[in-house]
């Protein structure tokens, strides 16, 4: 071959290349554009758009809905053993709101800029997972990969809000068990350096409010057992363990997730009045809210005794509610292993590596995500969003993605898929784990 003919093929090469990446990142931008915030996601419109996208690739697809108006989109790529466990991709659909005034380019218009930085709503969190699976098989398929094991990919109504009409009532499903499924990977979060992080486990969320009760009196007197000091002795001690907490952390050493995290989220007293409040008067009711996040290591019986010996007790007049995640999910059933014990661990690791990237100390979340109602389920999960070098946005104005990173990402879903669906043992079956 002549020189002119191989650079030739060499320039046709690299802008077909081109010509298909950004094939890619439309179709990235398309899923961004979809109107799936929360409280009133399209859904259907999201759903449908999935399903044209699995088409073309012959992937088997059911759309369930555990409630109505809320559709959990199913794809499955069958593979060619069915005696062997299943494993699922995992992504939720929905996004949280946003205050488009505060960003450079408007959330839903997923503007890319001159640097290739994707700006949207969900473009972190989690609607490039969702895409990159499929982009993956996309092209594992291209390259006449065949699975051994199926591949499921679930695309998941309602995270943002809980997950209780989505994964939740998924993993807790007859139709969930009778896939078979050996492992889950769902949402990580994006790491600032070049390592990507991995998630294992999860804190619970307990949100807690605390009431106190105490005789009202005048403004002027001093007595024991106001509502007022009683909740304050209350707020003092969850302050000192806060502190405690937080003190560990910033020792280093260890992780976010590692530790109990407090936070007062609003605290309720006094008597209106009409210019604001009744200032010679002691209230005889007062409470307080905080957001509270135990990590599966945390001795749970420990806390509540706590909660009830010093932060509410009976005798100082003090009552509590654990409300909304009542759920105490600690515990070693809720942690996924990431050693030599779990073979999907391994196997992930090494998919990483050979598509030229890195994991770092596999982590405990620090938030919530829909992993929790697979791993209840006796599931293991991994959390893993292929985001390197980026700072995390997750809920934050200007959450972006940059188009070199999406595409990197891809490459590592590639591996991933390849080698889980490669995987011959028998083991990882439900029956076993
Ligand atoms: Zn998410």
């Amino acid at each position: 071959m002549s020189l002119l003919r191989l650079l030739l093929v060499v320039v046709v090469l690299h802008l077909s290349a081109v010509a298909g990446d950004d094939a890619i990142v439309s179709r990235f931008q398309e899923y961004l554009r979809i109107n799936t915030v929360q409280p009133n996601p399209e859904y259907y419109k999201a759903v449908d758009f999935i399903i044209s996208q699995a088409k073309p690739l012959s992937l088997e697809s059911q759309t369930i809905e555990f409630v109505k108006g809320k559709p959990l989109l199913l794809l499955k790529w069958v593979g060619s053993d069915p005696t062997l466990p299943a494993f699922l991709l995992n992504s939720h659909t929905d996004v949280v709101p946003f205050e488009d005034s505060k960003w450079t380019h408007h959330p839903l218009q997923a503007h890319m800029d001159h640097h290739g930085d994707i700006y949207a709503r969900g473009s972190q969190d989690m609607k490039c997972v969702g895409m990159q699976y499929l982009e993956a098989i996309r092209k594992l398929q291209a390259s006449g990969f065949k699975p051994l094991r199926s591949v499921y990919l679930s695309f998941v109504p309602d995270e943002e809000i809980g997950g209780h009409d989505g994964a939740e009532k998924f993993a807790e499903s007859q139709l969930f068990k009778s896939l078979n499924i050996a492992i889950v990977l769902d949402e990580g979060l994006p790491s600032p350096t070049e390592s990507y992080r991995v998630f294992y486990g999860e804190r619970s969320p307990w949100w807690l409010v605390i009431k106190a009760k105490g005789p009202p009196g005048h403004g002027a007197k001093l007595y024991d057992n106001s509502a007022m000091e009683n909740l304050l002795k209350s707020i003092e001690s969850i302050r000192r363990f806060r502190a405690s907490q937080f003190d560990l952390l910033k020792a280093g050493g260890i992780a976010e997730g590692d530790v109990v995290s407090v936070n007062m989220a609003f605290l309720k007293a006094g008597t209106p009045s009409p210019t604001g409040f009744v200032m010679n008067l002691q209230p005889s009711e007062a409470e307080a809210g905080f957001d509270i996040r135990v990590p599966p290591s945390v001795d749970a019986e420990a806390l509540e005794r706590r909660l009830v010996e010093e932060w509410a007790p009976a005798a100082r007049n003090m009552s509590f509610e654990l409300g909304q995640f009542k759920q105490k999910l600690t515990g070693k059933q809720f942690l996924t292993a990431a050693d030599d014990s779990n073979p999907w661990w391994g196997l992930l690791e090494n998919a990483v590596k050979e598509a030229g990237g890195r994991t770092s100390k596999p982590e405990i979340f620090p938030a919530s995500t829909d992993a929790r109602y697979f791993r209840k389920a006796g599931v293991p999960a991994f959390g893993f969003s292929p985001i390197s070098n980026t700072p995390s946005l997750l809920h934050d104005h200007n959450e972006y993605l940059g188009k070199a990173e999406y595409l990197k990402g891809i490459e590592v879903y590639v591996s991933i898929i390849k080698a889980y669906a490669s995987y011959e043992s028998k083991s990882g079956s439900r029956d076993e784990l």
